[in-house]
């Protein structure tokens, strides 16, 4: 029996509820963890963008951004930070570093099991943004005025 949030998983885009992460947690599937405690584990991705690419993840299950318990995202990202500090002591290549997370599928998202993805970055590594042309015609600060306070109406 899937909870509901299972099902609204499932609705959103016809994934899985039950992903490759919760296999991997539950040491059904082989991961390379670096970290892990009761709340997060952080282990490398299959298909790094570049070397050191690790993934940090909630232990419990929540699909998207909305599920996740703030708690869990406040440690996601302090293990991320963790993860950045190791992968720029390492010998790896890493001039830098890039935290992305993907929520929903229009996101890129592709396991909904939130993940927080942790990857090295250095000169040359072919890894780029492709922005929209819009990007290269700033809006006015009017605009900027109207969407602002359209998402601070929101905010809690
Ligand atoms: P998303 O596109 O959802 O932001 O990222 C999903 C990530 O999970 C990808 O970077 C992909 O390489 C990684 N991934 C998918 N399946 C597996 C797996 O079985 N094991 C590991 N370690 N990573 C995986």
């Amino acid at each position: 029996m899937h909870s509901d949030s299972e099902k609204n998983a499932v609705e959103r885009g016809g994934f899985d509820p039950h992903t490759v992460f919760e296999q991997i947690l539950g040491g059904d599937l082989p991961a390379e963890f670096v970290f892990r405690d009761d709340l997060v584990a952080a282990f490398m991705d299959i298909q790094p963008i570049n070397p050191g690419h690790v993934l940090v993840v909630p232990i419990k299950r929540a699909a998207t951004l909305a599920e996740l318990p703030p708690a869990t995202g406040e440690r996601m990202f302090s293990i991320g930070q963790q993860v950045a500090a190791a992968l720029r002591a390492s010998t790896l290549r890493c001039e830098g570093v890039n935290l992305f997370l993907a929520d929903g599928i229009r996101a890129g998202q592709t396991v909904f099991h939130m993940h927080l993805h942790v990857f090295p970055r250095f000169e040359g590594d072919g890894f780029q943004w492709k922005l929209p042309d819009r990007y290269y015609t700033p809006p006015g600060r009017d605009v900027l005025v109207d969407i602002g306070s359209e998402i601070k109406r929101h905010m809690p």
